[in-house]
């Protein structure tokens, strides 16, 4: 079951009135998944969502101290419920739920605090998943197990989030959007990549497909591809890479930057800019489509 972070009788965190800017997202209410880790992608899309008006809900996994990273033990940082402070320092209600989308009463408790908190929900970014390189080994070889639970976190958990977030927004009547975090590797197959490359393959079908069948209530589905992008993930990705090639990690992360026109990895604010402006009403017009946001990599 989640747990609720609460600051206050309301059991929701408030910020000074009026000290966050008047944004495109005022008076919106947005959940983001997998926004526990100071450097992901997840906590970067919550607070610019914030700093553009949206009360943000961050949902997150339990971690056992041991897997904290150094830099965030040494910043006092405690996954959602610090993003809820932080959103609070921006003016807007923040609201930190540990929660598994794996799980269905998990999942179910979200929505109904979400909007028990916060009121209703406007914007659902599907930002969880699992690091790209669990598991990674040829389909041949791989163990059932990874597969499995790849496909449950990765494509399943975007399901179930996805039905009880347009559920609640369907219900209400005032339509939506919805946000998927896709990748590159939704675009083209990486070898040994097999089921972070078929989940993310799925996260984009699934995007085109509801984006027709939710037009009618007036909810928008989007879903953005980043390229490699500094965050901790990416950086275990790359001294995984690196041990297992027996190189340095700086060999590869060169070798992912040269192919890359822009010349250098992504940073977690460009992915969070263009998951806001595919929020906000600039982009009232536009649905089921996928974004690379990756520096020039790709060009499908
Ligand atoms: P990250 O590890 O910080 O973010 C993923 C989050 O999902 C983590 O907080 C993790 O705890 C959470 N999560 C995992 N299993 C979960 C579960 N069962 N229930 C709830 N939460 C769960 O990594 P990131 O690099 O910030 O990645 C964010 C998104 O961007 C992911 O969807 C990832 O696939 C995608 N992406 C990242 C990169 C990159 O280079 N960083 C590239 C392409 C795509």
């Amino acid at each position: 079951m989640p747990e609720l972070l609460r600051n206050g009788k309301q059991g929701v965190m408030m910020g000074k009135l009026g000290s966050g800017p008047d944004g495109v997202l005022d008076g919106k209410v947005a959940v983001v998944t997998g926004a526990a880790r100071y450097r992901g992608i997840g906590r970067a899309i919550a607070l610019r969502l914030a700093a553009d008006g949206a009360d943000v809900v961050g949902t997150g996994l339990a971690r056992d101290p041991s897997e904290i990273p150094a830099h965030e033990r040494e910043r006092g940082w405690r996954g959602v419920a610090s993003l809820a402070e932080e959103i609070s320092a921006l003016g807007r209600r923040g609201l930190g739920i540990i929660a598994d989308v794996t799980d269905q009463s998990d999942v179910d408790a979200v929505v109904r605090e979400t909007i028990d908190t916060l009121g209703h929900i406007d914007i659902l970014v599907n930002n969880a998943a699992l690091p790209s390189d669990a598991g990674v080994a040829s389909i041949l070889d791989m163990d059932d197990e990874t597969w499995l639970t790849t496909v449950d976190v990765n494509l399943n958990g975007l399901y179930r989030m996805t039905k009880a977030c347009g559920r609640a927004m369907r219900d209400r009547g005032e339509g939506g959007c919805i946000i998927n975090i896709s990748s590159m590797a939704g675009r083209v197959g990486l070898a040994n990549y097999g089921a972070y490359c078929a989940t993310k393959f799925g996260v984009i079908g699934l995007t085109q497909q509801l984006a027709i069948e939710l037009a009618p209530h007036r909810i928008r589905v989007n879903c953005t591809c980043p390229g490699s992008t500094t965050t901790d993930m990416m950086d275990g990705t790359i001294h995984r890479s690196a041990e297992a090639a027996g190189i340095p990690e700086d060999g590869i992360r060169k070798a992912i930057v040269s192919q890359i026109p822009w010349g250098r990895q992504g940073r977690v604010e460009e992915q969070a800019a263009v998951v806001a402006f595919l929020a906000g009403p600039d982009a009232s017009y536009i649905t089921g489509q996928t974004l690379n946001v990756d520096g020039g990599l790709r060009f499908d």
